[in-house]
């Protein structure tokens, strides 16, 4: 059985030929994504599949992701087929004359009607790590199937792991601060970028957000910093804490020249998630990680773009 399971929405990004407003944008290119997806496809690609939980359409947009998810060598058991909704579209604008960088079309979709008991009690026994994302809190019923997952995931005793992945322009109905408040209350390890926590007012040097959001429930935050790598903190609660003492690990990453940095952070959270449940430690997770989020920004695509273990090992041997 997995030792982890991912749980959340699969969707596709149309990018577009060129910059600019999606006004003047006249044709795109579709690559499957969703955080929640493109971490679970990361895990698969470095040996530690996951049972993979969302939902999706079953129009030819849904099958198309299913198609991809099969391909990357998930399995098909938690996928949710939806007869009466459609699947998740986002158009992504580019460059800086860009007026948001994304529109979506995401109105009552798959995504958003994901059900409580979709990942059964049995895969979350079996599980030692649980991964779930900000986006499937944003309207009901898969709010509750998220955070209910967070819940029976803990009582199982597996890690529960929550990226915020903000995204401002889906939260209509509930408030994003209140709900990644109450994720961040039910979460063991928390991933996000300066950006995602901006949002909720955590402004200032990376290293003290981290430990200000360790003090809200979770026991070890991982922040990612781009070009500048990432770094963890941990509270005395957590597994992976030097000496008892509250710290900060850090790594500056890799030096590449990125073509497509998206999904660079789904790849950091595949890499942490893999080492961690290998019992790596704390800082080769981290230099782990970044290797992988660094070898993805070298290809187009996010989930395209998630190298194997040998690619990882490739690139960490080229770099020392
Ligand atoms: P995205 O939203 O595009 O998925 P993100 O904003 O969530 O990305 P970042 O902090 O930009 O996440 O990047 C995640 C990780 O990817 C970084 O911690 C780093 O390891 C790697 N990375 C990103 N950009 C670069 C870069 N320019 N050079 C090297 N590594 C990078």
């Amino acid at each position: 059985a997995p030792r982890v399971v991912v749980a959340g929405e699969t969707l596709i990004d149309f990018l577009p030929d060129r910059e600019g407003s999606l006004r003047d944008v006249e044709s795109f290119t579709r690559r499957p994504g969703g955080a929640p997806a493109n971490v679970a496809v990361g895990l698969s690609h470095l040996d530690e599949t996951p049972a993979f939980s969302t939902r999706v359409s079953d129009d030819p947009f849904g099958d198309f992701l299913v198609e991809t998810l099969v391909e990357a060598g998930l399995d098909t058991e938690l996928i949710e087929r939806d007869a009466e909704a459609k699947t998740s579209l986002a158009f992504v604008a580019l460059g800086e004359e860009a007026d948001r960088g994304f529109s979506f079309y995401r109105d009552r979709t798959a995504d958003t009607r994901m059900e409580v008991g979709g990942v059964p009690d049995a895969t979350l026994a079996a599980a030692e790590w649980v991964h779930v994302g900000g986006v499937t809190l944003t309207d009901e019923p898969a709010r509750e199937a998220t955070y209910d997952l967070m819940r029976r995931a803990r009582d199982a005793g597996a890690t529960v792991s929550f990226d915020p992945n903000a995204r401002p322009e889906l939260w209509d109905e509930f408030d994003y601060g209140d709900s990644v408040a109450t994720a961040f209350g039910l979460a063991d390890v928390v991933k996000a970028t300066p950006e995602d926590l901006a949002e909720l007012d955590y402004e200032g040097d990376p290293a003290d957000i981290a430990r200000d959001i360790a003090e809200e429930g979770p026991h070890t935050v991982f922040l990612t910093l781009g070009g500048e790598g990432s770094l963890a903190a941990t509270t005395p609660a957590s597994p992976w804490a030097g000496e008892g003492e509250e710290s900060v690990v850090s790594h500056g990453g890799y030096e590449v020249d990125p073509v497509d940095t998206t999904g660079a952070g789904d790849a950091f959270t595949a890499g942490i998630v893999a080492a961690l449940v290998d019992g790596e430690t704390l800082s080769e997770s981290l230099e782990f990680a970044n290797a992988v989020a660094a070898v993805t920004t070298t290809a187009a695509g996010a989930m395209t773009a998630l190298p194997d273990r040998e690619a990882v090992r490739a690139f960490r041997e080229s770099e020392s």
